[in-house]
C-alpha cells in the first residue's frame, strides 16, 4: 500500500487490515512515497513520514514498512515501487497493490500503468466521497473490496493540527504524540 502518509491515519490502517483478511494476504507493506509527482502541498520530510508509518504499524506482526520509494532518488512512480519490491521479496512472492477509490480513478494516467498490472494484482478499496470503479485496465487483475467507511484524510489531519485541534482517534496515539512533539503541520 503506497501513500504519502503525511500523516498515516486510521483510514489507511482499517483499509489495510480488512483487505489483508479478505484477500488472505500474508503481509501488508506500507510504502511511504519519496517525492510524490502528483502532490502539490508541502510534504513533510521522508524521515518524519517513515517514522510515523512505523509507529502506526509496529504493533501488527503482519504490517511492515518499506523505504524503497524514500531511498530511490527522483519522483515516485508505482511501477518502480513494484519492481523494487518484487526484486526484494523474490519471484515466489505475489504482489498485490492496494489503492483507495480516489487514487484508483486516476490509475490510467500513471506511468507504465500496463506494466503495473503485470507486476501486481490491483485491490481497490472503498473510500467515503469517492466512487469505486474498475479503471478498465487490460487483464482481469482487479479486486474491489468494501471496507468500513472512515471519512478521514491526511489533508484534514494536517488542517486540524495547524488549527490546534486534536488528532485523537483519527491517528494512532503515538502518531499524534510524534506530530505534537515535532510540531509538524503548524503554520
Ligand atoms: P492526502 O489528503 O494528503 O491526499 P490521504 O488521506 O488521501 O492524504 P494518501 O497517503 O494520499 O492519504 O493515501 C494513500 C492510499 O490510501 C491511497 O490509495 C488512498 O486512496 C488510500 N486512503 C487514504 N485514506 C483512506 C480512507 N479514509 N479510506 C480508504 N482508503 C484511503
Ligand atoms: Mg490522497
Amino acid at each position: 500500500m503506497g501513500g504519502t502518509f503525511d500523516p498515516i491515519h486510521h483510514g489507511h490502517l482499517v483499509a489495510a487490515a480488512q483487505v489483508a483478511q479478505e484477500c488472505r494476504l500474508d503481509e501488508v507493506v506500507f510504502v511511504p512515497t519519496g517525492r510524490p509527482w502528483q502532490k502539490t502541498h508541502a510534504v513533510s520530510s521522508a524521515d518524519d513520514r517513515f517514522l510515523m508509518t512505523l509507529l502506526a504499524t509496529v504493533s501488527n506482526p503482519r504490517f511492515d514498512v518499506s523505504r524503497v520509494d524514500i531511498d530511490r532518488p527522483g519522483p515516485t512512480y508505482a511501477v518502480d515501487t513494484l519492481t523494487d519490491l518484487q526484486a526484494h521479496y523474490g519471484p515466489e512472492c505475489e504482489l498485490h497493490f492496494i489503492t483507495g477509490a480516489d487514487a484508483l480513478a486516476s490509475l490510467s494516467s500513471w506511468k507504465d500503468h500496463r506494466r503495473i498490472v503485470e507486476l501486481a494484482r490491483l485491490i481497490g478499496v472503498t473510500r467515503p466521497g469517492h466512487d469505486l470503479v474498475d479503471p478498465g485496465l487490460p487483464g482481469d487483475t482487479i479486486t474491489l473490496v468494501e471496507v468500513t467507511a472512515m471519512a478521514i484524510s491526511s489533508t484534514e489531519c494536517r488542517r486540524r493540527a495547524a488549527d490546534g485541534l486534536t488528532l485523537d482517534y483519527l491517528v494512532p496515539a503515538p502518531v499524534a504524540a510524534y506530530i505534537a512533539k515535532n510540531r509538524l503541520y503548524l503554520r
